[in-house]
């Protein structure tokens, strides 16, 4: 279970009404027994239900029971799409080990907000459900020239564009992938999708012309934003095994 508040030996965790249904009413706990909380920082830890109420209630943390553990440094950015495809796109992030997630205006983007507080809730849900002890941070919306133009030392972009490879078949971006087991330490990456009408030619152009930038093909097929998304994080855990 999540819980936005620091965890270690002996601290209370209080319980709002949500957390309290679903522990005492969904999962019928009550006192005495024991749940599992991570807040994304602090490692995995066993807490027991000490008080269970309607309303609310109260975990008593005990001990640790597995330490954070944190994904490769890699960020997937992608452009937003139609609600339900997007929050598919976070969830998929979240659970395949994307360290952040950035969701880019691009220039045949059609969203121009986001909920960034429900996205968040939905990497939230995602690595509750993986077992996971760290959750992505999802950014705000930000412009694809804004982000480019501050764009962090050291971080490659892998850019993936279906008209890279001309139909043929999936490349592998221009600089080497990092590999965990080559023993080196995974270097900063991330991983850019567009949006359904793809990026614009002169996007293109900009993105072909970033030293950072390494154009990759995931194939011969145009794959939806969601699809090349997962695909895309797929070929980093073949890479990194984590
Ligand atoms: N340009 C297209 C169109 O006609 O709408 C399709 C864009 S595709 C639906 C959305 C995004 O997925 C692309 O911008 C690209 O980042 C990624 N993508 C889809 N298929 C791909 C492929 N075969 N190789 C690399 N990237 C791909």
């Amino acid at each position: 279970l999540y819980v936005d508040q620091p965890l270690g030996a002996g601290q209370t965790v209080p319980l709002d009404r949500d957390k309290a249904h679903y522990l005492f009413g969904v999962m019928r706990l009550s006192e005495g027994a024991g749940v599992l909380l991570f807040n994304g920082r602090d490692g995995e830890w066993l807490a027991r239900v000490a008080e269970a109420g309607k309303r609310g209630g109260l975990l008593h943390c005990e001990a640790q029971t597995r330490q954070l553990r944190m994904p490769p440094d890699l960020w997937l950015l992608f452009a937003p799409i139609k609600k339900a495809r997007t929050d598919f796109i976070v969830e998929k992030a979240a659970e395949m080990g994307a360290a952040r997630i950035v969701p880019v205006q691009t220039d045949f983007t059609n969203a121009e907000r986001i909920r960034q507080d429900r996205l968040q809730a939905h990497a939230v849900e995602a690595a509750e459900q993986c077992g996971g002890t760290f959750v992505p941070e999802v950014a705000d919306l930000v412009r694809l020239d804004r982000l480019l133009a501050g764009w962090p030392e050291g971080r490659q972009l892998m850019f993936c564009d279906e008209g890279f490879a001309d139909g043929g078949a999936a490349t592998a971006p221009s600089a080497p992938l990092p590999c965990r087991a080559s023993g080196q330490l995974p270097q900063p990456w991330a991983i850019l999708i567009g949006p359904e009408g793809g990026f614009s030619p002169s996007e293109r152009a900009r993105l072909h012309s970033l030293p950072f930038a390494h154009p990759v093909s995931l194939g011969p097929r145009i794959l939806r934003a969601d699809t090349a998304a997962v695909a895309a994080l797929t070929l980093w855990q073949m890479r990194l095994g984590d």
